[in-house]
């Protein structure tokens, strides 16, 4: 038998998880996930280098739910990898409030702390918990542990933590938690291992995919970031209308007559790149449309990044590296291109062919800012964690 650790991201729709072997050198040996929960449901398993296992739709109306989707997952993966033994199931948890400033065992006061935080993620706090029953009733003596998106920003100063609100609210949790942490924290590290001067400089990563978000990264620390008490502001997202003027909403209640739930429909799956085209959320889509309004979205994502770049140049204090990630930051050459067109005011110059290539340095050689592609892995970041923890 080999000793293994499980990760799990239990959503709404869909539940990803991936399988790494050993103790301390984790080695990656099965990633996959179901997509589709509730309508008709998918499951899809590679191994490490990318050849898939399991492709296949699952019984119809059979997967109704993130606890539905586990068990069959669970019993695929006995079959195919019958000698792993699970140690521990690391789970990504969005929200881990003001509390958990790091990875921490899953016991019954941990959950409690963790549901009463289900008001502010309430689209995916509970699904994260449901994964984690899920895995307790598959792994009944296996610790579970978890990992939080908001854990690498608890560190960030005061400043970025509050909104200028009454002071009562800050008290009750209405901060900036920032999310994306387990992406940031991972880049921050991958960082130091391919060019480790970069460390202790300015960086910003912006991490670019169906969710979109940037972070200004300090020693190692998150010491800004444009996703706030939720995941809708900073940055247009697929399908999240990013940073918006409050009084919006209030028009949107008190003069369109729309109810909370209509609102939060509105900005959470209506708006963004999908909203600003009428199109898609898709960026592959919108790249090769000949759709104005698919230009004008693309204008919008570009402009806002580029906006954020500025602004948290000015909050490290001056810019050594940036990081494109997520699938857009790794693979849209077109829009890092444009990110970074006439820019040299702040020291970042692209390298046109680098940059085509999805290269791991973009930048030319007199770039004064150095320009990284790096993929992000926060499947890797969680079993680490499990991994430090179990230690
Ligand atoms: P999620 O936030 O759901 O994890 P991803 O990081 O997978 O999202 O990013 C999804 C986005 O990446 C989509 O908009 C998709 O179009 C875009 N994307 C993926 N591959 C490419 C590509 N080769 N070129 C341009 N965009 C891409």
């Amino acid at each position: 038998m080999k000793n293994s650790i499980l990760t799990l991201n239990a959503g709404s729709s869909s539940v990803k998880f991936a399988l790494f072997d050993g103790d301390n050198d984790l080695a990656l040996n099965l990633k996959g996930q179901v997509d589709g929960i509730g309508s008709d449901a998918r499951m899809k398993i590679k191994r490490a280098d990318g050849s898939v296992v399991v492709e296949r739709d699952l019984e119809e109306g059979k997967i109704q739910s993130p606890s539905d989707a586990l068990t069959t997952v669970i019993d695929e993966l006995r079959a195919i990898a019958p000698d792993a033994k699970v140690q521990a199931v690391g789970h990504r948890i969005v929200h881990g409030g003001v509390h958990f400033e790091g990875p921490v065992l899953l016991d019954d006061a941990v959950l409690k702390t963790l549901a009463d935080l289900t008001p502010f993620a309430p689209l995916h706090q509970p699904h994260n918990l449901a994964g984690v029953a899920a895995a307790q009733a598959a792994f009944p003596n296996v610790p579970q542990i978890g990992c939080f998106d908001t854990a690498f920003h608890r560190s960030h100063p005061w400043v970025n933590d509050t909104f200028a609100l009454p002071r009562e609210l800050y008290d009750k949790g209405v901060r900036r938690f920032g999310f994306h942490g387990l992406s940031y924290e991972y880049i921050s590290m991958k960082l130091d291992e391919v060019a480790p001067h970069y460390q202790d400089g300015n960086v910003v990563v912006a991490h670019l995919g169906n969710g979109a978000s940037m972070c200004a990264i300090r020693d190692g620390h998150s010491v800004g970031s444009t996703m706030g008490f939720s995941a809708l502001d900073g940055l247009p997202m697929g399908t999240r209308c990013g940073q918006l003027d409050p009084g919006v909403v209030l028009y949107l209640m008190d003069q369109l007559k729309m109810n909370a739930s209509e609102i939060e429909n509105m900005l959470y799956r209506e708006s963004g790149l999908k909203g600003l085209s009428g199109l898609s959320n898709d960026m592959r889509e919108l790249l090769t449309s000949s759709d104005p309004h698919a230009a004008q979205a693309l204008d919008y994502f570009v402009f806002r990044i580029r906006r954020e770049i500025g602004a948290m140049a000015a909050v490290l204090g001056g810019l050594d590296a940036v990081v494109f990630t997520g699938g857009i930051g790794e693979n849209a050459f077109q829009i890092r291109e444009r990110i970074c067109d006439d820019m040299d005011w702040i020291g970042m110059e692209l390298e046109e062919t680098r940059n085509r290539q999805n290269a791991e340095i973009i930048s030319s050689d007199r770039s004064r800012v150095r320009l990284f592609v790096l993929p992000t892995n926060e499947e890797l970041m969680i079993a680490r964690h499990v991994a430090g923890l179990m230690a």
